[in-house]
């Protein structure tokens, strides 16, 4: 059996890793890119989201090395999301894909369990130590949803200060290579040390007071670099510190009801959104209103054309919280069709808009005294791992 998925960003370290555990062999899909998604254009509905057609390139490229299992992740609603996995398969049947099967990962609800015996029918073993090595896959496998969103965080903060363009993403890319080699327990319980070293070890300018923004949106996009046009490299390398939450790690702690700061994030929206209506759309409101009392430069809010519940999103932040909380926001809807140089445009003028912004504002209190009563507190905003990063940068 030669299993594949969605690589998801970077997230396919940590899906190879249960799989293989498992003892499955696993085929990554080639990474997203124009070829891919023009199959996925030509086989998709028209309208269908984004992530749909992008995800149907992946597949087929891991089927064209000789996948033969597909396991995709499948969702009770609201949205769309439900009806991918039996969509893509008819699809895939229609252009003449027949020996393979796909298997549906109901993710609806995680303490369900329905996902163990989705991850035995994948891997049937019948050996003497199958719950260990099971238990093993999953331990492994949430390290390195933990380990790459810290690394995702720290690759957030430390960009602002490089001096030499491209040195953080050099060892973001070390990294995740590292991370992907190792596979022994007692190696990744240091893991997170490691990440701090070789961060600590960047070239950085720690006089810089870079603008602070938060990212959000639909999770796919945010966390896929080809179809985001690679937002988060191009805003760091703008000089801007990047904070953003949503990762595998945070969404499958969620999943398991853990995930405190969801929870948080969700009573916060609650006035303005009182349930779930698909995709990030309430915790993306969570995220803007808590950015906005932490004193944020800024908000960016990412998506796919046509996705229902990130519109809702951003139509309730343009009517209602933009009023309330005055956060420059900007809104980036991505599709097949968008473009890098338009996209790089509204970027730099979006940075030099909340420049703008901050000095005037610090005129403001200097002639008016600390009238602003969010701003100042917002410099070691966030998880404790990325309150040790900024601690690195201001030499703590
Ligand atoms: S969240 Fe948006 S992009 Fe994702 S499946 Fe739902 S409608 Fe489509």
């Amino acid at each position: 059996m030669k299993v594949t998925f969605p690589r998801m960003g970077t997230s396919w370290v940590a899906f190879k890793t249960l799989i293989e555990t498992l003892g499955v062999e696993v085929v990554l899909p080639t990474p997203v890119n124009r070829e891919l998604v023009r199959f996925g254009v030509k086989h998709s509905p028209e309208f269908v989201c984004f992530p749909f057609k992008a995800t149907l390139g992946e597949l087929k490229s891991a089927l064209d090395k000789g996948a033969d299992t597909i396991i995709m992740a499948i969702d009770c609603g609201p949205c769309r999301f439900g009806f991918y996995a039996s969509v893509q398969e008819r699809i895939f049947r229609d252009v003449g894909y027949k020996k393979f099967r796909l298997v549906p990962l109901d993710q609806a609800d995680l303490l369900d369990f329905g996902w163990v015996k989705t991850l035995f029918e994948v891997a049937p073993d019948s050996g003497l130590f199958k719950y260990t090595k099971f238990v093993k896959a999953v331990i492994l496998f949430l390290k390195k949803c933990l380990y790459l969103q810290n690394i995702h965080t720290a690759e957030g903060v430390f960009r602002a200060y490089e001096r030499t363009q491209g040195a953080t993403t050099h060892i973001v890319d070390k990294l995740i290579n590292k991370l992907d080699q190792t596979n022994n327990m007692n190696d990744l319980r240091k893991f997170q040390s490691v990440i701090l070293e070789d961060f600590a070890k960047l070239d950085i300018d720690p006089s810089r007071n870079p603008l602070r923004v938060g990212i959000a949106g639909e999770i796919y996009i945010t966390l896929e670099p080809y179809v985001n046009l690679d937002i988060r490299r191009r805003v760091g390398e703008m000089g801007v510190e990047l904070y953003q939450s949503l990762s595998l790690y945070d969404w499958i702690a969620h999943k398991l009801h853990v995930n405190f700061h969801r929870k948080w994030l969700e009573h916060v929206a609650e006035p303005y959104m009182p349930l779930d209506i698909g995709g990030e759309a309430v915790w993306v409101i969570g995220q803007y209103i808590e950015n906005a009392k932490a004193g944020f430069d800024g908000f960016i809010h990412d998506y796919p054309f046509t996705c229902m519940p990130e519109i809702t999103a951003r139509t309730i932040i343009t009517n209602k919280l933009k009023k309330l909380y005055d956060l420059p926001t900007i809104f980036f809807s991505f599709d097949e069709q968008s473009g890098v140089e338009g996209f790089r445009t509204r970027l730099e003028a979006f940075c030099d808009l909340m420049e703008a912004r901050r000095e005037h504002r610090e005129e403001k209190r200097d002639k008016m005294g600390p009238i602003l009563s969010q701003a100042g507190n917002h410099k070691y905003y966030g998880n404790e791992f990325r309150k040790k990063c900024l601690k690195i940068v201001h030499k703590m």
